[in-house]
């Protein structure tokens, strides 16, 4: 490992050396989706950030297993323990049963996955199999005195660390008011900001899955699923543990009480947040507004991966506005990108010096803090170098392991697709020249003469406002 990696520790507050507890070995948590609606591609950016991280990891020798819950009982509408379950929202909304729409929408997230070639975590686990878990781990809450049961829910008492705002370096009262938006006092806490580990009574008692607990019949705060399931194949020692910035508080906060408290020693060690993904209104939502989801940009003809671009162009502790404009210009430089590398002349020599250098200009891009951006001007300024095609084309194969753009594929892939390949497309191209200067001498016979050759080989030429583009006919 010539280049160590160094990250930003939400925890320290400082872009730290990256040390993991056993030697080349990385234990990485994601907190994963709630299954009640289709991601936002705001998610999405979470999750290509978060698999950029995990690819970064593996590209520079460490051997990673990383883990991901799945939401899909707990989460309320508000992170701070009120409001109805996201799940009954969701399944009310659509007249299903909450495990169909967990299903259903699982699948979707996977399949948005796919598009974007974010790979799939090595355990994913939904927290309805864990159930026994969070029994298990609340009960040793409660025999050390860290939960304590009132009004037939199950709390856990802040008071008890020594400090429980560790990773959010603010105000209680700050805090407070930035996530409530339906505050509803609960008088069975202890303190302001105890939360619940164990619901058996709501307001919305209408809830769907429950389970039989010690403590009576009912269903896991959403902040125990992750302790324990990353508790459950991680260990008590965790590297890396990943999330949107709007997990900072409460849920992280809360994750680190829980497992503190019942480990009794130190949890995580370093803490990764995504800045948000915005739309011009701010907020992204998934109920007001226009809701951004991948299948949306894919029906208005963009390309998952030029998304996939537009995420890694932007630092990850940066907040990013959306914007069709900005997706546009990405998908023209999509395009000329692709087609440079898928149409390199693969044969001849690879010089091995030249991919070593170029590698760990790669490299020690991505390990200054994850600097996408400048890992993405590493790859054109390799490409504008001189050396032979075939080195190039190596080097765009090994960095597409981590940007993962489908950098040596998506060119033939659209050949395929498309039914032309790069000799037909220069050959239109120029016609297409041609045409423009016979319009230009007003030889408009032989303009059309054009267009109709191209027709016959099945091309149709489109006269638009940015210029003439073609398609299959
Ligand atoms: P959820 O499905 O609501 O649990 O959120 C899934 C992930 O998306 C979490 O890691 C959130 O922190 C993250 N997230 C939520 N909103 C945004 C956003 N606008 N931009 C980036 N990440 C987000
Ligand atoms: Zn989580």
């Amino acid at each position: 490992m010539e280049n160590k990696l160094h990250i930003y520790n939400t925890l320290t507050r400082k872009v730290e050396q990256f040390i993991p507890n056993q030697e080349g070995k990385v234990a990485m948590y994601t907190c994963g989706p709630t299954v009640y609606h289709f991601a936002h591609i705001g998610n999405l950016r979470s999750y290509i950030m978060e698999d950029l991280l995990e690819k970064t990891l593996r590209y520079i020798g460490y051997d990673v297993k990383r883990v991901m819950n799945i939401t899909d009982v707990g989460h309320l509408s508000s992170d701070a323990d009120t409001g109805e379950d996201k799940m009954l929202k969701g399944a009310k909304r659509e007249h299903k049963s909450v495990m169909e729409i967990a299903k259903f929408y699982t699948d979707a997230f996977f399949g948005d996955c796919k598009e974007l070639n974010i790979k799939t975590p090595d355990v994913v686990e939904p927290a309805t199999n864990c159930i026994q878990d969070f029994i298990h781990v609340i009960q040793g809450l409660m025999e050390k005195g860290y939960a304590y049961e009132c009004g037939g829910n199950v709390y856990f008492d802040t008071s008890r660390l020594k400090d429980y705002y560790v990773l959010s370096n603010h105000s209680q009262e700050e805090l407070l008011v930035g996530v409530r938006d339906d505050v509803d006092e609960d008088v069975n806490k202890r303190n302001k900001s105890d939360f619940v580990l164990w619901f058996t009574k709501s307001k919305f008692d209408s809830q769907e899955l429950k389970w039989d607990s010690p403590w009576g019949t009912g269903y896991p705060g959403w902040h125990i699923e992750c302790s324990c399931i990353s508790m459950k194949h991680l260990g008590e020692y965790m590297d890396i543990h990943c999330g949107g910035v709007d997990n900072i508080f409460p849920h992280h906060t809360n994750e680190i009480a829980q497992s503190e408290g019942y480990l009794g020693h130190k949890w995580c060690n370093y803490w990764f947040h995504v800045h948000h993904l915005n739309d011009r209104s701010g907020k992204m939502s998934k109920s007001k507004g226009e809701f951004l989801t991948l299948s949306l940009l894919k029906s208005k003809g963009y390309d998952p991966r030029v998304y996939r671009l537009f995420c890694l162009q932007s630092h990850y502790r940066k907040p990013l506005e959306f914007s069709y404009e900005v997706l546009d210009n990405m998908g023209a430089a999509y395009d000329k990108l692709i087609k440079r590398i898928g149409t390199l002349h693969r044969e001849g020599q690879v010089d091995s010096l030249k991919v070593e250098t170029w590698r760990q200009k790669f490299e020690a891009a991505l390990c200054d803090d994850l600097n996408s951006s400048m890992a993405i001007t590493v790859l054109y300024d390799m490409l504008k170098e001189d050396m032979s095609d075939a080195t190039k084309y190596v080097l765009a194969e090994s960095f597409d392991q981590v940007l993962s753009l489908g950098l040596t594929t998506a060119y033939a892939e659209r050949e395929a697709d498309s039914g032309v390949d790069a000799a037909l497309e220069a050959y239109i191209l120029q016609k297409i020249e041609e045409r423009k200067e016979a319009k230009k001498e007003k030889d408009f016979a032989k303009a059309d003469a054009i267009r109709g050759e191209l027709l016959e080989k099945g091309i149709l030429l489109e006269d638009t406002r940015e210029g003439v583009k073609w398609k299959k006919a």
